[in-house]
């Protein structure tokens, strides 16, 4: 019942993942006007909701046809370690079950917080766990943005303002296959 509620999800578009243009173009696919777009996106990248009922300036009714075809969530956070230097460690599920990590480290200048692009790694350093895996899949945009919008969450509360100079970069740097 899991896995099928799991696939089920997994067939649903990942709005997270879409640009303002890619919004504007799904949201008159599904025959709404194009502010429309507009308002997802903030919803999904300035007030950083995780759930589409939340976004409250859409109507009832579309935020219900939305939820049928889409999501605005796919990782499923497993755990999460908080040093006592305050750095946090996230270890994420994707929908079909592949482990994603992302830590966020504050300094006194700058908090910085480093996502995945990749679940697992194809490199092999001797020191790192993640060596381990190899490489399992390239993780999609949805979900890199998604890791840090749950991130930022977490540290500084859900519709809470960005903080300024915030440096961003990947755990795992992309590589050919
Ligand atoms: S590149 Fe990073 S994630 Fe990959 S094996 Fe080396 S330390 Fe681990």
């Amino acid at each position: 019942m899991i896995n099928e509620m799991r696939e089920n999800e997994a067939k649903k578009i990942h709005l997270t993942g879409l640009n303002d243009e890619e919004l504007s173009i799904f949201v008159a696919e599904i025959g709404e006007p194009k502010y429309r777009a507009k308002q997802i996106f903030k919803g999904l990248h300035e007030r950083r909701l995780q759930n589409l009922d939340e976004i409250t300036d859409l109507p009832k009714a579309f935020r219900e046809k939305l939820a049928k075809t889409a999501t605005a969530s796919t990782l499923k956070v497993e755990s999460r370690y908080v040093s006592t230097d305050g750095t946090r460690r996230f270890l994420m599920k994707t929908h079909d079950n592949y482990p994603v990590e992302t830590v966020f480290i504050p300094t006194e200048n700058r908090d910085t917080i480093c996502f995945s692009s990749q679940s697992g790694c194809p490199l092999k350093c001797d020191f790192c766990l993640t060596a381990k895996l190899g490489l399992l899949r390239n993780l999609t945009a949805g979900e890199i943005v998604e890791q840090i919008i749950i991130v930022l969450n977490d540290v500084y509360g859900a519709s809470a303002e960005t903080p300024h100079g915030m440096i961003r970069r990947t755990t795992v740097p992309s590589h050919p296959r």
